[in-house]
């Protein structure tokens, strides 16, 4: 039974060659046989381990960012409180509860959870049942919002353009012999910067269309955005689309729909989708330098102080993990951005 693997090559058959983004869209949002949509992918025994899952802490320093980033906007006694991805709803549930410091917060706050899976769904409503749901970030009503999203955008569909032969091609999904394969067929109306040969270059028309979408709401409206995600800044070629299964990595075309696919997010595109919006952005810093300038070792200390010694372990093993930076320190990133002239909140535009 590979219910999604017959359908894309019945697809490609009747219709030929698969863009990049098709693909990526279907193995991964089918309605019935789609990897988020048939099950929770999450944890040490599943697919691949987030931050939030790793430790509390990292939801924590969100909240008490969101609440910095709150009032700044001048503390609205209502704004809305929007997760893109929510996953299993760990980020929001920590995030809501360290927030408890500030009653205030809590009580302006109403959580909309943008979310396309009906199984993650569910597993979010047993972390915040007081969350409301959204198929796409634009469903979410107007009004002030705080935005966040950790590893969202790199699900988000790309394409992908290599250079041979001195002309562009689109990196697409054929068949041959009956069996899914990598292809290339020409884009003669692509263009991009760079022309080396063998070059490959990733475009996200998904990714800039929400990010101008967060930035123009961020412009009609007081509010400010933080983008979590693994990838870099400045743009620069290179093949980053990637398919895991259990840890570990696998051939993109291997059982589509039981594997994770992503790719790594071009932050200075990103930001000039943000800011294309209308919205300020501030200077991206690793995730690393975000979470040391909010507390992480500070808050670690605490939680160890009272723990025993095997828990003390796992407490420095998940810090390091978060913000090595040969862990996930330094791989990535966070974007924030604000409606303009808001204050900028803390630790960003700190030299
Ligand atoms: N933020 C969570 C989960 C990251 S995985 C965490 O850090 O643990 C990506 C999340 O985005 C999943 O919840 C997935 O179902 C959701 N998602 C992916 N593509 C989406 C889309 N196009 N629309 C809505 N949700 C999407």
């Amino acid at each position: 039974m590979r219910p999604l693997d017959d359908l894309i090559r019945a697809t490609i058959a009747a219709e030929g060659p698969m863009r990049m983004d098709h693909y990526m869209a279907l193995v991964l949002g089918h309605p019935q046989h789609g990897y988020y949509m048939k099950q929770d992918p999450f944890g040490a025994e599943g697919d691949f381990l987030t931050a939030p899952e790793i430790s509390q802490v990292f939801g924590e320093l969100i909240g008490i960012w969101c609440v910095a980033a709150w009032q700044g906007m001048g503390s609205p006694s209502a704004f809305h409180l929007v997760e893109l991805g929510p996953g299993r709803g760990t980020l929001m549930a920590d995030m809501l509860r360290a927030a408890q410091l500030v009653p205030a917060f809590g009580a302006a706050a109403k959580v909309h959870f943008v979310e396309m899976s009906p199984v993650l769904r569910a597993a979010q409503r047993k972390a915040v049942p007081q969350a409301q749901w959204h198929d796409q970030f634009s469903d979410v009503p107007e009004g002030p919002a705080l935005i966040v999203a950790n590893e969202f955008f790199d699900a988000l569909p790309i394409r992908q353009f290599e250079r041979r032969n001195g002309a562009w091609g689109e990196r697409v999904i054929g068949l041959e012999g009956g069996e899914l394969r990598l292809g290339l067929v020409p884009a003669p109306a692509f263009h991009a910067a760079y022309t080396g040969e063998g070059d490959v270059v990733e475009v996200s028309e998904a990714r800039d269309a929400v990010a101008q979408q967060i930035g123009a709401r961020l412009a009609r409206q007081p509010g400010a955005a933080l983008i979590i995600d693994y990838g870099h800044a400045p743009s620069a070629p290179g093949d980053t689309l990637q398919a895991m299964k259990r840890h570990a990595y696998v051939p993109l075309t291997v059982s589509p729909g039981d594997c994770d696919v992503t790719s790594h997010v071009d932050f200075e595109t990103l930001g000039v989708a943000l800011k294309a919006g209308g919205a300020q952005v501030l200077p991206l810093l690793t995730q690393g330098q975000f979470l040391l300038a909010m507390g992480l070792p500070q808050r670690f200390a605490k939680l160890a102080a009272t723990a025993d010694a095997a828990t003390r372990a796992t407490l420095a093993r998940a810090e390091a993990r978060l913000a090595d930076q040969q862990q996930m320190g330094n791989l990535f990133k966070v974007i924030a951005s604000t409606s303009p002239g808001l204050t900028i909140p803390y630790p960003f535009g700190v030299a």
